[in-house]
Parts: structure tokens; sequence; C-alpha cells
């Protein structure tokens, strides 16, 4: 799909004044129509061919998360059947900017990418909250929800296995610097294509 220089110039100043946290929903400005034309201009911003870094960095980002999830998964499943508490609100479990580059970045396209975003009611319990958990896979899921860490998670995890925890940590910190060079090389990019008129 071809994409107006002006559409990216939106897209440049998004990510400039709110940055890649920023998430777009039916409520906020420009409602859908305005999210489904981003993720279509991310979109194929992501397949030019001078994004194949920021493709090999995704998935590099896509192995680390899911490297994390044992460790992670083993907390939840020691902590949570105690909670009574419901973590996960769909106004969680929206993807935002930083989410979509991301999954565009692996190859997912436009269409999908609109399809498993989440536009119900903010304070309801999340749509992909099942009995045994989130039903997406770690690597797709808005990156707030897995770096998301209740007070008893948190506590379980430092007084567990302190190598797995010292393992878990280091993990998190590359992913967190992987993931913002990533965005960094994107919106580098976008810049460029919106001043390419
Ligand atoms: S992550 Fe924390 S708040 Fe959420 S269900 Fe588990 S224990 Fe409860
Ligand atoms: S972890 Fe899954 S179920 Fe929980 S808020 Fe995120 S997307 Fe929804």
């Amino acid at each position: 799909m071809a994409i107006s220089v002006r559409l990216y110039g939106q897209l440049s100043k998004l990510l400039v004044s709110s940055g890649c946290g920023y998430t777009l929903n039916r409520e906020g400005e420009g409602g859908e129509d305005m999210w489904a034309s981003l993720i279509n201009a991310i979109g194929a911003a992501a397949d030019m061919p001078q994004m194949s870094g920021l493709k090999e960095m995704a998935k590099r980002l896509s192995a680390k998360i899911a490297h994390a999830d044992p460790f992670i998964m083993d907390c939840n499943g020691k902590v949570c059947p105690q909670c009574e508490g419901v973590c996960c609100l769909n106004k969680f479990g929206r993807y935002d900017i930083g989410d979509v580059i991301y999954l565009a970045a692996l190859g997912y396209r436009p269409a999908e990418i609109l399809s498993f975003s989440n536009h119900d009611p903010e304070c309801l319990p999340c749509k992909y909250l099942s009995q045994a958990g989130c039903v997406i896979s770690r690597q797709l899921r808005p990156f707030r929800c897995n770096w998301f860490f209740c007070i008893p998670i948190i506590e379980y995890m430092e007084n567990g296995n302190k190598k797995a925890y010292r393992g878990f940590s280091s993990l998190f910190h590359e992913i967190i610097r992987l993931r913002k060079d990533m965005l960094d090389e994107f919106c580098a990019y976008i810049k460029v294509l919106s001043e390419s008129a």
C-alpha cells in the first residue's frame, strides 16, 4: 500500500511528541481510523529494504522475551493462585505504538495487528485473559504486560533462587536496551521519510 509523506509526517510528529508508549484506541484522538492509518504506515515503513536491521533486532528481541518466559511463568504459578485481584484489565492489554513497530518488524501484516488490537471497555477483565492466564504468547503481548510485576511477585523473585533472579535481571536489561535501540532506529528512519517530500 502506498503511504503518503503526510501520513509519515503525522507519525513522526506523534513519535516526537508522545513517544512510542502512546496508545491509540477508539476513544482517543482520531479514533479507530487514525489507528488503522498509522498501523498501515508503520507496516509499510517496516517493509522497506532499509529496515533490515530493524527486522533483525525484532527477531532477537522476540527470542530474548521467549527466553524470559519460564522464569516469569514459574513466579506467576507460585504467587498468582493465592491472589484475589484481577491485574489484567483491557486498558493494560492494548498495543502502543512501540508494540506495533515491533510486530510489523516481525512480519505481522497491518490487518493482523488490527485484528488483535483490544478496544474493549477499559475497566473490565482483559479479553485475552483465560482460566489458564493470558492466551497471547509472551513474545506478542503488549510490552507493558510482560514487564508489570506486582509487589508479591517482585518479593517472590527477590527471595527465591538468587542465580535465576540474577540471570533474569540481566536478560530484562538486555530486552529493555534492545527494544529502545530498535525503536530509535525506526523513529530516525520515519523522520527521514517524513522529510522526503
Ligand atoms: S501478577 Fe500479582 S496482582 Fe496479578 S494475579 Fe498475580 S499476584 Fe495477583
Ligand atoms: S497479559 Fe494478556 S490477559 Fe493480561 S492484560 Fe496483557 S494481554 Fe491482557
